[in-house]
């Protein structure tokens, strides 16, 4: 063992509301806890604004704050916080090898995998500029500040079916823009979406702008089969067409399905590997709320903590 080899009992990595849950938890059973932030210390969370939907803020707190929170909660219990990303690992024996930052070589007895998702984006630049400010990746999150008003989805999937509809409960009317003549969502979803008298489709429309200088004011798609531009006022746009888990790094280890996301056992965070758990966005993709996100947190540090008494790990 070098320098660059440090020898642990428990390691996360990730720093969102499932890496800080299972540090709180898991510094608190004892376990000494270090956790690896990643690049973006705090997760999606960094870049949102007004979160109103976690339990405990009865007025809301910006999400940068409520990261903010959670870190000196986790301090506090004594996780060791560290700024780095885990770049390689080898979970072929015990205990399990992770390299930081392509230098620093970490043994851990125990990981917990936190490292999220991140949405993915159109990639035209107004949607850039606009970020924040009417565009936004969860419906869930903030259609809320869109009561009352009309506003743009693009997707086809079942999350933009059903961000759709939980919008179209909100808002006046929901414009959908899909870019074939079919959606890749459930028949029962895409039902729903026709079903529901707000919800208008547009169908082969592609996004050519989403318009505004400060706020979102309207958005401009194009029909690819007549080439006509329409130009629909909205104050809101969602981009809602898929997201990709940050699982890159563990997945000659560690059992994904098809779109990468690690697969855990049913009401668990255990994957296919002794002594590796999986939480947060990482693993689910149906609810993606920082509260589910924190959720199964708490799980995988209580479950390391159980596998490794059982195994006298000390
Ligand atoms: P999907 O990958 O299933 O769907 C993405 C959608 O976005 C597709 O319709 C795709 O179009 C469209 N899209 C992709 N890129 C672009 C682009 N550049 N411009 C316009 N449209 C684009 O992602 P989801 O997040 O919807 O779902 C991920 C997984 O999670 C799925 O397996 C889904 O079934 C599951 N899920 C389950 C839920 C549940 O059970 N309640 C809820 C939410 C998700 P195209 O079809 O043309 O490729």
């Amino acid at each position: 063992m070098n320098n660059h080899t440090e020898k642990i009992h428990c390691l996360i990595i990730g720093s969102g509301p499932a890496g800080y849950t299972a540090a709180i938890y898991a510094a608190r059973a004892n376990l000494k806890p270090i956790m690896y932030t990643g690049l973006l210390q705090g997760g999606q969370l960094m870049n949102t604004t007004d979160v109103e939907n976690y339990p405990g803020y009865p007025t809301g707190i910006l999400g940068p704050e409520m990261m903010e929170d959670f870190k000196k909660q986790a301090e506090r219990f004594g996780t060791d916080i560290r700024f780095g990303l885990a770049t390689k690992v080898d979970f072929s024996s015990h205990p399990h090898k992770v390299w930081i930052d392509g230098e620093k070589l970490v043994e851990a007895d125990a990981v917990i995998l936190a490292t999220g998702a991140e949405a993915k984006w159109l990639g035209i630049p107004s949607e850039k500029r606009l970020n924040g400010s009417g565009v936004s990746a969860c419906a869930v999150c903030d259609g809320f500040f869109y009561k009352g008003t009309e506003v743009a989805i693009v997707g086809a999937g079942d999350t933009a079916a059903e961000e759709a509809i939980y919008l179209s409960k909100l808002c006046t009317k929901v414009h959908m823009i899909v870019r074939r003549d079919q959606m890749r969502a459930s028949k029962i979803m895409q039902d729903r979406v026709v079903d529901t008298p707000n919800i208008q489709v547009y169908w082969n429309s592609l996004t050519d702008e989403v318009i505004g200088s400060n706020v979102v004011e309207g958005v401009r798609i194009v029909n690819t089969k007549t080439g006509d531009k329409t130009t629909i006022p909205v104050t809101g746009f969602f981009v809602a067409i898929g997201h990709q888990p940050n699982s890159e790094v563990f997945k000659d280890y560690i059992k994904t399905d098809d779109q990468g996301y690690i697969i855990t056992s049913p009401n668990s965070t255990k994957t296919n590997l002794h002594g590796v758990f999986a939480c947060g966005d990482l693993q689910d993709k149906i609810y993606r709320q920082a509260v589910t996100a924190a959720g199964t947190g708490c799980m995988a540090a209580l479950e390391a903590e159980r596998w490794l008494s059982e195994k006298g790990f000390k």
